[in-house]
């Protein structure tokens, strides 16, 4: 079946042309009329195929089709809870888009900028509303965000959000909804527990689950590399100078190894970009906007972009270190292979993270491919690297005292 064929409004249709969507994707042929129909939805699908317009151009056709009808009511009608702020600006950018032939708001609002001008945008009155939790709730209880109204509530990310910690925030907020609501989970992962927290929260919904048996997307290539944790910084160098026009996401466990890989980059010659949380909002956005348009092609990221972030392009996702959460490991490697795009993968895993890449094994249900290298490759791709003797050991240095403090704070969580 093709977009042509359903019966939504000429206006939501031209605008998902526009967008170059010509056939639903499975997500999305499963979900919509489901959604149409008032029902809650639980729907798990592998990164990339589509889930945020699986949900928004039902959500704007159903508003669309009531503002025809009736003279425009104030009241924000549908909620998206999202887990990071790009998230909510890329999420906001796709409902823009998809609405931008009728009367349907969206706006979005995040932590980290100024809250007035947020303030401001609500009090013009929107349809819906893309939100991370931390600012969404302080402006609820502020009085700037109304819950009278509001009939769609969306998790997208739903088994992260249910786990962030904000899951009584959510029963507190569910209780001030409308009691004729609807409310839908979108994620790529879940586990069984987060699954029975997801149906308290609802009355008989629908499950849609795609591909459940392996949750990697079908359009990533990934294998692993053994390599230790000093060698890893001339492993990336490899592979970077060896695609030297591709574009590569790494993820690393900490800001400041995040920090320190940039770094390690700049002593070979290589430019590279870090973003996290200790980054100033205004610096985010403008980071990831030109890691989108291609004038940085090497972003290293902690696990904040790990989930939703959608860049057109990225060639290679590397794990330079293993992720600890082992669903982080699908979430991390579904941000390369995204529409009908191929990607490709590689985790670094040294001798002490055997016990991490365990864990993502037991989860995805299968082993990953290992990338075979004897020593001679190995040594070569050490001793080849533009760094210098003297650098190396400052380096080391450097990652050593970081080893240590990592391990003081963890001993301190503990
Ligand atoms: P997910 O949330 O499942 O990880 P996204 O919603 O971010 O995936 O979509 C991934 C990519 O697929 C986006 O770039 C989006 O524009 C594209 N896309 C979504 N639906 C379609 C479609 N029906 N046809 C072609 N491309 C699509
Ligand atoms: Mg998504």
């Amino acid at each position: 079946m093709k977009f042509e064929d359903y019966n939504f409004s000429e206006e939501v249709k031209m605008s998902i042309g526009k967008l170059g969507f010509k056939k639903p994707t499975d997500i999305q042929y499963k979900t919509i009329p489901h959604i149409l129909k008032g029902e809650d939805v639980l729907a798990i699908a592998q990164t990339g195929t589509g889930k945020t317009a699986a949900f928004a151009i039902p959500i704007i056709e159903k508003l669309h089709t009531i503002k025809k009808q009736q003279s425009r009511k104030d009241g924000i009608k549908a909620i998206i809870m999202v887990p990071t702020r790009e998230l909510a600006i890329q999420i906001n950018e796709v409902f823009v888009e998809l609405a931008g032939n009728t009367r349907v708001r969206s706006f979005s609002v995040f932590g980290g900028v100024e809250q007035d001008p947020q303030i401001q945008k609500l009090e013009k009155g929107i349809d819906i509303l893309i939100a991370t939790p931390g600012r969404m709730f302080d402006l609820v209880s502020q009085g700037f965000i109304k819950l009278n109204r509001i009939n769609t509530l969306v998790l997208d990310e739903a088994d992260h959000m249910l786990n962030l910690g904000f899951i009584k925030d959510i029963r507190d907020l569910i209780k001030h909804l409308p009691q004729k609501r609807q409310t839908l989970f979108f994620s790529a992962t879940i586990d069984q527990e987060i699954k029975k927290l997801a149906y308290s929260l609802v009355t008989n919904p629908i499950r849609i689950q795609i591909s459940p048996k392996d949750p990697v997307s079908k359009n990533v290539d990934h294998a692993l590399v053994n390599v230790e944790m000093d060698d890893k910084r001339f492993f990336l160098e490899r592979l970077v100078k060896g695609s030297p026009d591709s574009k590569f996401i790494v993820f690393t466990r900490t800001k400041v190894r995040a920090d320190r890989v940039v770094k390690a980059m700049e002593r070979v010659e290589i430019h590279a970009e870090s973003i996290h949380s200790d980054r100033e909002q205004t610096d985010r956005n403008s980071i990831m906007d030109r890691f989108k348009k291609g004038e940085t092609k090497l972003l290293i990221a902690t696990d904040i972009s790990s989930r939703g972030i959608d860049i057109p392009n990225v060639d290679y996702v590397i794990n330079y270190d293993m992720p600890e959460q082992s669903e982080n490991y699908v979430h991390r490697v579904g941000r390369t292979g995204r529409g009908r795009e191929r990607g490709q993968a590689f985790s670094f895993c040294s001798s002490q993270e055997k016990p991490l890449l365990n864990e993502i094994e037991e989860l995805i249900g299968k082993k990953i491919p290992i990338v075979e290298m004897d020593r001679d490759g190995y040594k070569e791709i050490v001793v080849q690297s533009n760094e210098t003797h003297s650098d190396w050991k400052s380096l080391m240095r450097d990652m050593e005292e970081e080893e240590i403090s990592y391990k003081k704070r963890k001993r301190k969580k503990k």
